[in-house]
């Protein structure tokens, strides 16, 4: 799938801390997909800003709007990040087996 239209979505900030999104709509394209990819991003905005699972940065708007990580390299770190914590789980696991 495609990424995002960089250009579509403008976010304000406001100095006491809210925002307001501004949405470009365009006669060609879908304009529902638009205005639900900008509710998206403002629903993650409000619950606690919009930042990367893995290194806590600001995600960049042109990212799709279900994004959890910033770039690729911080998801190809989380992923290993969770494949190194489950090998560690088994092998604790195994070893309190093998003690019994
Ligand atoms: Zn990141």
């Amino acid at each position: 799938m495609p990424a995002p239209d960089p250009h579509g979505l403008y976010i304000e900030e406001y100095d006491d801390g809210g925002f307001s999104i501004i949405c470009e709509l365009w006669w060609h394209g879908n304009r529902a997909n638009r205005i639900r990819r900008m509710r998206s991003i403002a629903d993650n905005i409000r619950w606690g800003g919009w930042l990367c699972a893995h290194c806590r940065k600001p995600i960049p708007i042109f990212r799709r709007s279900d994004a959890l990580y910033c770039r690729e390299r911080c998801r190809k770190a989380a992923a290993r990040l969770r494949r190194h914590e489950r090998a560690k789980r088994h092998r604790y696991a195994r070893g309190r087996v093998m003690e019994f």
